[in-house]
């Protein structure tokens, strides 16, 4: 669903907002861990009693553990919260979930659509945006290093950013997915951007039509997100486009949750969403991998306080060799319905398979304008193609021979041309489509 636009008054605030506000995003990313953690503690404060007063949801969660707001003296009480699931949102969307007292119409509402098919509503106020904004201006600093105010920014998206540009002043091209792969490189060559943000599925389209085209244009960096991607991939197209590729992990509930620094590990963005991995059947820590739990600490219109994201990670303790101090998030694995299971039990996961595709794909270039693999039995598969610019049937045949030889014999590999893969209303693909009845999870 599109978002509407901002009014004037709206606009003006996040303008004042992102001004006062930009020094301090920028000095916090240096802060020490300590330093985050304490700016965090108090954020969450106030986010849990203004909860507490105008969240139903969680007033009756919180009430039913006996715990009042003034009790959250420190961490260990903000670890007794009870957590909250997607269910429980949504159930209770709008009385219940949203904050007594927020108008509707004042509020930008996206929707989460997830690999669960659970829709979610999630409003924030329109005028309180300008922390996404500098989040994202972050992310492209850490993948490209700097992010100078006349660099000139390109998104492939299904709509507008809700924002009015600034003649001169971070200039943003918006280019819809909707349009053909060639009218968007058309569009790419005339904005001439240094920076792109862009799906990974539409990424890997254009590069089967016009690798070169896309490497004249002389990108700084590209930022991939929101779709699977590997790292095999984004090192590819990194040598292909001559520029860093980074991919952020985000979530329209958590919004901002990690994003790669240019040694490609993932820094949590601290200041965004305090980040937990708590066991999946409890609300205690996990040892090592568990479930990705997040506190957003900017949306009081719907507040997401230790939220169940359902992907799973681990946090790793050691420093980046970057010098950052933001926590690193690794082993990210999303749900299990991301990957396949095989008859026996087993799971082929769902970047082992992208990563299959990619090597098949990258040794018969220009044979796929796009791809999606689909598992249709315990054993069998298809590959959907639309075939590329040096589609022939026999490169099509070889194709899904080097992409069973990848795989191995554990599954079939059946190759189906198509002139068009579905994207969902958010104009995302799932390029690795498991049977729909694997609910499970992957470790
Ligand atoms: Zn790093």
């Amino acid at each position: 669903m599109p978002l509407r636009e901002l009014s004037r008054t709206e606009y003006a605030v996040n303008l004042a907002g992102l001004a006062a506000a930009f020094a301090a995003y920028r000095r916090r990313e240096g802060w020490s861990p300590g330093q985050m953690r304490d700016w965090q503690l108090r954020r969450i404060r106030r986010l849990v009693e203004h909860a507490y007063a105008r969240v139903p949801l969680y007033r009756d969660k919180y009430r039913a553990v006996g715990f009042e707001p003034g009790d959250l003296g420190g961490w260990d009480d903000f670890r007794r919260l009870p957590t909250v699931t997607k269910a429980e949102l949504v159930g209770g969307f709008p009385d219940s979930s949203m904050a007594r007292g927020v108008d509707v119409a004042a509020c930008l509402i996206s929707t989460s659509s997830g690999s669960t098919g659970r829709m979610m509503d999630i409003p924030h106020r329109a005028d309180r945006l300008w922390p996404y904004v500098l989040a994202t201006h972050r992310i492209f600093r850490w993948i490209a290093g700097r992010y100078p105010p006349g660099w000139r920014h390109a998104y492939i998206y299904t709509s507008r950013y809700p924002v009015r540009p600034i003649p001169g002043f971070y200039p943003l091209s918006f280019i819809p997915t909707a349009a053909e792969p060639e009218r968007i490189l058309a569009a790419l060559r005339a904005s001439r951007p240094q920076l792109l943000a862009v799906y990974p599925s539409i990424l890997r389209g254009l590069l089967a039509i016009d690798t070169q085209g896309l490497r004249d244009l002389g990108l700084r960096a590209v930022s991939v997100n929101s779709e699977l991607s590997t790292q095999a991939e984004r090192d590819a197209w990194s040598a292909a486009l001559g520029c860093p590729v980074g991919d952020d992990y985000s979530s329209e509930e958590l919004t901002r949750i990690a994003a790669q620094c240019q040694a490609a590990r993932y820094h949590l963005v601290e200041d965004i969403a305090y980040l937990e991995i708590l066991e999946e059947t409890s609300d205690r820590a996990a040892d090592g991998i568990g479930e990705v739990v997040g506190t957003e600490l900017h949306n009081t219109a719907m507040p997401f306080i230790r939220y169940r994201q359902g992907d799973l990670a681990r946090l790793d303790p050691n420093q980046c060799t970057c010098g950052r101090p933001q926590r690193i998030l690794s082993g990210l694995v999303g749900r299990a319905n991301d990957g396949f299971t095989l008859a026996d039990g087993r799971r082929l996961p769902a970047g082992f398979l992208i990563d299959a595709c990619y090597r098949a794909l990258m040794n018969h270039p220009g044979v796929a304008a796009a791809y999606r693999l689909r598992q249709t039995s315990g054993d069998a598969a298809v590959l959907d193609v639309q075939p590329g610019p040096r589609w022939v049937a026999s490169a099509g045949s070889s194709l899904v021979t080097a992409l069973q030889a990848e795989i191995g014999s554990r599954m079939s590999v059946t190759l189906r041309t198509t002139t068009d893969l579905p994207r969902d209303s958010s104009g995302k693909r799932r390029t690795i489509v498991g049977l729909p009845s694997q609910m499970g999870r992957m470790v």
